[in-house]
Protein backbone atom coordinates (compact mmCIF):
# COMPACT_ATOMS: atom_id res chain seq x y z
CA UNK A 1 0.00 0.00 0.00
CA UNK A 2 1.08 3.27 -0.88
CA UNK A 3 0.85 5.21 2.98
CA UNK A 4 1.39 8.74 3.74
CA UNK A 5 2.24 10.26 7.22
CA UNK A 6 1.50 13.36 8.27
CA UNK A 7 1.62 14.75 11.92
CA UNK A 8 1.31 18.22 13.10
CA UNK A 9 3.92 20.06 15.41
CA UNK A 10 2.83 18.83 19.02
CA UNK A 11 2.12 15.69 17.14
CA UNK A 12 5.33 14.89 16.06
CA UNK A 13 6.72 13.04 18.81
CA UNK A 14 3.35 10.73 18.70
CA UNK A 15 3.90 10.39 15.35
CA UNK A 16 7.88 9.46 15.91
CA UNK A 17 6.06 6.47 18.73
CA UNK A 18 3.57 5.13 16.39
CA UNK A 19 6.31 4.88 13.42
CA UNK A 20 8.69 2.78 15.85
CA UNK A 21 5.98 1.12 17.32
CA UNK A 22 4.69 -0.46 13.45
CA UNK A 23 8.60 0.06 11.68
CA UNK A 24 7.92 -3.67 10.79
CA UNK A 25 4.46 -2.99 9.00
CA UNK A 26 5.45 0.04 7.56
CA UNK A 27 8.86 -1.32 6.25
CA UNK A 28 6.30 -3.49 3.93
CA UNK A 29 4.53 -0.10 2.37
CA UNK A 30 5.90 2.20 0.24
CA UNK A 31 5.69 5.62 2.71
CA UNK A 32 4.87 9.50 2.02
CA UNK A 33 4.56 12.24 4.49
CA UNK A 34 4.74 15.87 4.62
CA UNK A 35 8.23 17.31 4.77
CA UNK A 36 9.40 17.69 8.53
CA UNK A 37 6.81 14.98 9.85
CA UNK A 38 9.20 12.38 7.31
CA UNK A 39 12.23 13.75 8.21
CA UNK A 40 11.28 13.21 11.45
CA UNK A 41 10.33 9.86 11.06
CA UNK A 42 13.20 8.72 8.90
CA UNK A 43 16.01 10.01 11.68
CA UNK A 44 14.20 8.11 14.75
CA UNK A 45 13.78 4.68 12.86
CA UNK A 46 15.21 2.70 10.11
CA UNK A 47 12.18 3.23 7.43
CA UNK A 48 12.56 5.45 4.04
CA UNK A 49 9.66 7.52 2.97
CA UNK A 50 9.17 10.14 -0.27
CA UNK A 51 8.89 13.70 1.66
CA UNK A 52 7.05 16.62 0.16
CA UNK A 53 7.26 20.10 0.93
CA UNK A 54 6.46 21.21 4.51
CA UNK A 55 2.90 20.90 5.19
CA UNK A 56 2.71 25.12 5.48
CA UNK A 57 4.48 25.51 2.77
CA UNK A 58 2.48 23.11 -0.03
CA UNK A 59 3.27 19.67 1.62
CA UNK A 60 -0.73 18.83 2.64
CA UNK A 61 -2.22 20.16 -1.02
CA UNK A 62 0.57 17.62 -2.59
CA UNK A 63 -0.62 15.01 -0.23
CA UNK A 64 -4.09 15.80 -1.68
CA UNK A 65 -3.09 16.38 -5.00
CA UNK A 66 -1.90 12.55 -4.75
CA UNK A 67 -5.24 11.15 -3.16
CA UNK A 68 -6.62 12.86 -6.72
CA UNK A 69 -4.58 11.36 -8.91
CA UNK A 70 -5.26 7.90 -6.38
CA UNK A 71 -1.63 7.86 -5.83
CA UNK A 72 -2.23 7.14 -2.36
CA UNK A 73 -4.14 4.06 -0.42
CA UNK A 74 -4.23 5.37 3.64
CA UNK A 75 -3.39 8.29 5.59
CA UNK A 76 -2.53 8.83 9.05
CA UNK A 77 -2.78 12.54 9.83
CA UNK A 78 -1.69 12.88 13.47
CA UNK A 79 -3.77 16.73 13.76
CA UNK A 80 -3.61 18.65 16.92
CA UNK A 81 -7.21 19.81 17.37
CA UNK A 82 -6.49 22.82 20.23
CA UNK A 83 -4.06 24.86 18.02
CA UNK A 84 -5.06 26.73 15.07
CA UNK A 85 -3.10 26.15 11.65
CA UNK A 86 -2.01 28.70 9.02
CA UNK A 87 -2.92 26.30 6.35
CA UNK A 88 -5.87 25.29 7.68
CA UNK A 89 -7.77 25.33 4.38
CA UNK A 90 -4.64 23.23 3.41
CA UNK A 91 -5.81 20.54 5.94
CA UNK A 92 -9.36 21.17 4.97
CA UNK A 93 -9.08 19.97 0.85
CA UNK A 94 -6.96 17.24 2.15
CA UNK A 95 -9.46 15.83 4.30
CA UNK A 96 -12.53 16.43 1.93
CA UNK A 97 -10.40 14.98 -0.96
CA UNK A 98 -9.95 11.98 1.18
CA UNK A 99 -13.74 11.67 1.84
CA UNK A 100 -14.25 12.17 -2.19
CA UNK A 101 -12.33 9.36 -3.37
CA UNK A 102 -13.19 7.13 -0.10
CA UNK A 103 -9.46 6.73 1.29
CA UNK A 104 -9.20 5.15 4.66
CA UNK A 105 -7.82 8.11 6.61
CA UNK A 106 -6.85 8.01 10.87
CA UNK A 107 -6.62 12.25 12.77
CA UNK A 108 -5.65 10.75 15.86
CA UNK A 109 -3.13 7.70 17.41
CA UNK A 110 -5.96 5.46 18.46
CA UNK A 111 -7.98 5.06 14.46
CA UNK A 112 -3.76 5.02 13.57
CA UNK A 113 -2.93 2.12 15.32
CA UNK A 114 -6.54 -0.03 14.37
CA UNK A 115 -5.76 0.90 11.10
CA UNK A 116 -2.03 -0.35 11.76
CA UNK A 117 -3.58 -3.42 13.22
CA UNK A 118 -4.72 -4.77 10.55
CA UNK A 119 -2.53 -4.22 7.91
CA UNK A 120 -0.30 -6.44 10.72
CA UNK A 121 -2.91 -8.77 10.66
CA UNK A 122 -2.45 -9.08 6.03
CA UNK A 123 1.01 -9.96 7.10
P1 LIG B 1 5.20 19.07 8.33
O1 LIG B 1 3.73 19.38 7.88
O2 LIG B 1 5.33 17.59 8.45
O3 LIG B 1 6.09 19.60 7.25
O4 LIG B 1 5.39 19.78 9.63
C1 LIG B 1 2.65 18.87 8.59
C2 LIG B 1 1.54 19.87 8.61
O5 LIG B 1 1.59 20.78 9.46
O6 LIG B 1 0.59 19.78 7.83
Amino acid sequence: MRIALIAHDKKKQEMIELASKYESVLREHELFATGTTGMLVMGATGLKLTCMKSGPLGGDQQIGSMIAEKKLDMIIFLRDPLTSQPHEPDVSALLRLSDVYCIPLATNHASAEIMLDYLKSLK
